[in-house]
């Protein structure tokens, strides 16, 4: 059993993931906890979470005669480019680089390929994001890391900034335990968060969370909440950048996330094409939010900053054929004149 442990975290760190730990794959503990969330509505527009929850917490319905949930951690932190202000607005540091979805699926994919040779006859399959798996879940039982009072897994030696991936295998491992928690009495997470997204320590309302409404919202931003959403464009980093545990994280450069688009200039989204703006964004987890939804948080970023140099750009946007925009620029025009 000892060797195949070693054997897996040998072949796991050749592939570039830099934490590798272990869950038997049974129901997690999380399980009922995210059911109520889900039940009480705090997943917003999406429904995805919703319609695939069964398939997202039973392992073994995503793998028949799953036994094991190899849980691995990719760090994605960077240190930030300089802040060049003006009319710019900010991107969540886990879309400064390329899209982490290929770059994973390939190491999983290596990963497997490895494990499949060396154990004959072994059943696998691996998930990043785009399958219905509960990671976070997983990460929390096999101790990959603790879940902090922000939700996000923490560990101690890289704080937040790590994607989390999952490899199902139908062999059995020596599993690991949750590790302890360590947020302690700290709450600076839930006094920063700008729109008071946090129900309570690890409970979000995502309806209010700016990575929510950035990304995945479809329709208008709720009023009361634009003027929070201070220069965030795409996603939002407030929860992990107050946490101590990311400021003292030691960081590994890995250059598919160095930064490309960590600061956007908000006039050159609001005139692009949609061609073009998908153009700019191929490879970049930016392109989740389409062109529609990237101009319609132009405007409140650039309603936010209030400058009366955005007054021809938000003019123009107030013309646009999306009513959506032509709504949000008309809210940001009355702030910047
Ligand atoms: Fe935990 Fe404090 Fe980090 Fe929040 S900011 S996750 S409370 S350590």
């Amino acid at each position: 059993m000892l060797s195949d442990r070693l054997f897996l975290e040998q072949q796991a760190r050749a592939c570039g993931f830099s934490s590798i730990r272990i869950a038997t794959a049974e129901i997690p503990p999380d399980a009922e906890r995210y059911e109520a969330w889900l039940e009480a509505g705090y997943h917003g527009d999406m429904g995805y979470l919703e319609n695939t929850s069964e398939l997202r917490l039973d392992a073994r319905k995503f793998l028949a005669g799953a036994r094991s949930v190899v849980v691995l951690g990719m760090d994605y932190g960077q240190p930030s480019p300089p802040d060049p202000g003006g009319l710019t607005g900010k991107v969540a540091c886990y879309a400064w680089g390329r899209d982490y979805h290929n770059l994973i699926l390939q190491r999983l994919r290596r990963l497997r390929k490895s494990l499949e040779e060396a154990w004959p006859g072994l059943r696998a399959r691996g998930s990043v994001d785009l399958l219905p798996v509960y990671e976070r879940a997983w990460a929390k039982a096999a101790g990959l890391g603790w879940i902090g009072k922000n939700c996000c897994a923490i560990l101690p030696s890289e704080g937040s900034t790590f994607f989390i991936a999952t490899l199902m295998l139908d062999r059995e491992l020596p599993a690991d335990g949750p590790m302890a928690d360590h947020c302690g009495r700290c709450r600076r997470c839930l006094d920063a968060c700008p729109t008071g997204a946090f129900l309570g320590p690890g409970s979000l309302d995502a309806r209010r969370c700016i990575s929510y409404l950035t990304i995945e919202h479809h329709g208008a931003i709720p009023l009361e909440l634009r003027p929070q959403m201070g220069r965030w464009l795409f996603g939002c980093d407030v929860c992990q950048e107050v946490c101590p545990h990311v400021r003292l994280g030691k960081k590994k450069l890995e250059e598919d996330f160095f930064p490309r688009h960590a600061f956007l200039p908000l006039g050159a989204i609001l005139e692009a094409s949609d061609a073009a703006l998908l153009d700019c964004f191929e490879g970049s987890p930016i392109r989740r939010a389409c062109p529609e939804r990237l101009r319609r948080n132009a405007c409140v970023v650039l309603g936010n900053i209030g400058d009366r140099r955005a007054v021809p750009l938000l003019e123009q946007a107030a013309r646009s054929a999306s009513p959506l925009v032509q709504e949000h620029a008309i809210w940001a025009l009355e702030r910047c004149l």
